[in-house]
């Protein structure tokens, strides 16, 4: 049993350009979610000119 079964889903945050990884607290709301953080939530403004 090398291989585990639970990976969960990753995308790259559209401020940071970093890749993160899917938390219970987006669980309801994981299609909308661009950011990593609340951080780079508030940063949005530079990505998207
Ligand atoms: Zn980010």
């Amino acid at each position: 049993m090398a291989h585990k079964k639970n990976h969960l889903p990753e995308k790259q945050c559209i401020v940071c350009q970093r890749p993160f990884t899917w938390r219970k607290k987006w669980e309801k709301d994981w299609q909308n979610v661009k950011y990593c953080s609340e951080r780079c939530r508030r940063h949005k403004s530079y990505a998207l000119r």
